[in-house]
């Protein structure tokens, strides 16, 4: 049974992409960025390990919230992420947004991570640069970070997004 190491779950956020979002705050990550926002999710044994049943009942329990990925870094649990976004996407009719400090071309070259960007709408990459630090953005802490829209979305709720629909 796979599972996911797990910080936290924050119901019905509003600051983890557009309208309210399930997000899921997985622990575990590689990328150690200076100025890191939650330096303390780095470590994969800080979180605790839920079931992919569990985490399916406690989003299908809010029938209003889409779904956020984030931690820490998904892509760094991607095989069980990935399994959690297959069964979203053939159970719910609901969106996901996902956080990584990969670049999506880093992403793409990877048989092993991208796996999981065919059932992600939303991707927002890149690691955090400290020195490009710019509080004004909506959802990412410096302007290499680039929210991906892979499939289509009906309004940019982002400006500045950077589209790429890619066949199912
Ligand atoms: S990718 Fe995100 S969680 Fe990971 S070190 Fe960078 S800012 Fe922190």
């Amino acid at each position: 049974m796979m599972k996911i190491s797990v910080l936290d779950i924050v119901h019905q956020t509003m600051a983890d992409g557009p309208g309210f979002r399930t997000a899921i705050y997985c622990a575990g990550c590689d990328h150690a960025c200076p100025g890191c926002h939650n330096p303390q999710s780095w470590n994969i044994n800080n979180g605790h390990w839920m079931e992919i049943d569990e985490l399916m009942e406690i989003i299908k329990a809010d029938s209003m919230s889409n779904v956020t990925f984030t931690g820490g870094d998904p892509f760094c649990q991607v095989d069980a992420f990935t399994e959690l976004a297959r069964r979203i996407k053939a159970e719910t009719t609901k969106n996901i947004w996902c956080w990584t400090g990969y670049t999506i071309e880093e992403i793409q070259a990877d048989e092993h991570l991208s796996q999981m960007l065919p059932y992600i709408d939303t991707l927002v990459d890149g690691p955090f640069i400290l020195a490009q630090r710019d509080t004004t953005l909506l959802f990412r802490g410096s302007p290499n970070q680039r929210i991906i829209h892979l499939t289509p979305v009906e309004e940019d709720v982002c400006p500045g997004a950077v589209e790429l629909v890619k066949p199912r």
